[in-house]
This record gives C-alpha cells, sequence and structure tokens, in this order.
C-alpha cells in the first residue's frame, strides 16, 4: 500500500516527526483495467456491482467513474432482460 509521509515541524530542538497518511488506493476499476466497453455477458464482473437483492451499488461504494457507471448500469439492465442475472432474488 501506498504511504506519503508528511513533516510537521523543522524545530531543530526535536527530532522531525513525521506522520504517515494511507493515499487510497482506490480507483475505477474499469480505468484502472483499461475497460473501454462493459460486456453484458460478463456476468461474474457484474455481479460484483450489484448486492445479494439484486441492486446496483452506488458509485461511492467502488469508487467507479460517472462514464462507466453510466455504462454499467445499461450493461446491467441488459444482462437481466437476457437473464444472466437476476433482477431481484425475492
Ligand atoms: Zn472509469
Amino acid at each position: 500500500m501506498h504511504k506519503r509521509t508528511i513533516r510537521i515541524h523543522h524545530s531543530p530542538l526535536y527530532p522531525p516527526l513525521f506522520i504517515i497518511i494511507p493515499i487510497s488506493m482506490k480507483q475505477c476499476h474499469f480505468c484502472a483495467n483499461k475497460i473501454t466497453a462493459i460486456d453484458y455477458k460478463d456476468a461474474y464482473l457484474l455481479r460484483r456491482f450489484m448486492n445479494s437483492l439484486g441492486k446496483i451499488y452506488p458509485p461511492k461504494k467502488h469508487n467507479t467513474c460517472a462514464k462507466h457507471q453510466r455504462e454499467l448500469s445499461s450493461a446491467i439492465k441488459r444482462s437481466r432482460v437476457m437473464a444472466l442475472i437476476p433482477f431481484t432474488t425475492r
């Protein structure tokens, strides 16, 4: 995991104090893997972006960008019509 250190003060009296701030490595799965078109036939991938009830997770959950979230939601809806993933489980 990436970490960023920040030096707090530069006083000669004290040893330098560093704080370690973890940088969140979360970013859009599709941007990171350079996936341009989301395949609606890839049910295994689409399942990761849905909860157990079949609802689509909000973009904040997986840090999906707005462009890919739009493509993802239409891919999930197409996949539901093709009966690859369920509309609801209850
Ligand atoms: Zn993206």
